[in-house]
């Protein structure tokens, strides 16, 4: 039996954490960002990263400051507004960089977008050297294309670091995948597991259909769980039995 002092080893050795930007926005207030959600979930990436050895990227959203598709974003020409909403996530990224630091932990944001000033522009190679070093990568500017969105991204980043996981974060209240929507419907059944066929049949709204695709074509599990309660991130990396499974 390990010691308490050392954790059990991870499930996953290097995995692709997608935090969308709505969970990063205050529940109580009109910030974009609250500092208490941004300090736990910075707690909880030195724990896995620096106490658990996971090799950790995370792809963040933007839809706590702007979403392309949506909103008033919806008035504007479609590659201009996510445009807007790509360097919305690098806002996200550059916060979460700053807090996760603080915690002593080192982390490198590469952006899909050239902004030399604030961030390495993404270099595959150069991410994985990262992560081989025990530094987190924040992928800022999801994909660097319009008419995409982060949890593709996250998808797209896991195959090309050869993440052996996505692990997509949940902030409503949901902590995976259900057969309706529970806030809706009280008989609604949660999934331990489910495969990519089902998920896409019955269109369970887990991540958009591109991502899922994405993810079932390039045999990338992804496990959906809730993001907001405290140690789950640790939970979900050391395999403990949480969230669904799409595999
Ligand atoms: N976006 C984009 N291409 C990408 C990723 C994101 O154009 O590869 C834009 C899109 O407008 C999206 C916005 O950035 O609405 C914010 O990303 P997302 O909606 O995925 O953020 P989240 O919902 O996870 O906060």
């Amino acid at each position: 039996m390990a010691s308490p002092s050392i954790p059990p080893s991870p499930k996953w050795k290097r995995a692709v954490l997608k935090i969308s930007g709505e969970a990063l926005a205050s529940s109580s207030s009109e910030e974009i960002i609250d500092a208490t959600v941004l300090d736990q979930l910075a707690t909880e990436v030195v724990e896995v990263s620096s106490g658990l050895g996971v090799e950790l990227a995370i792809v963040v959203g933007g839809g706590n400051i702007w979403r392309g598709g949506t909103g008033a974003g919806a008035k504007l020409e479609r590659a201009t507004s996510d445009n807007m909403g790509m360097l919305a996530t690098t806002i996200n990224a550059l916060a979460l960089q700053n807090a996760i630091e603080k915690k002593g932990q080192p982390t490198r944001v590469q952006s899909a977008i050239q902004m030399a000033e604030l961030a390495e522009p993404y270099i595959r190679r150069r991410a994985i050297r990262h992560l081989e070093k025990g530094r987190v990568v924040i992928f800022a500017a999801g994909t660097g294309s319009p008419y995409f969105t982060t949890d593709t991204a996250a998808a797209l980043r896991g195959a090309e670091i050869d993440a052996e996981v996505v692990l997509k974060g949940t902030h409503s209240g949901i902590d995976g995948v259900y057969s309706a929507d529970p806030k809706l419907d009280p008989e609604a059944i949660k999934f331990d597991a489910i495969s990519f066929m089902e998920v896409v049949s019955r269109d369970l709204r887990v991540m958009d259909l591109t991502a899922i695709t994405f993810c079932k074509d390039n045999d990338l599990p992804v496990l959906v769980f809730d993001l907001m309660t405290p140690g789950n991130i640790l939970r979900a990396l050391r395999g403990e039995f949480l969230g669904t499974l799409v595999s």
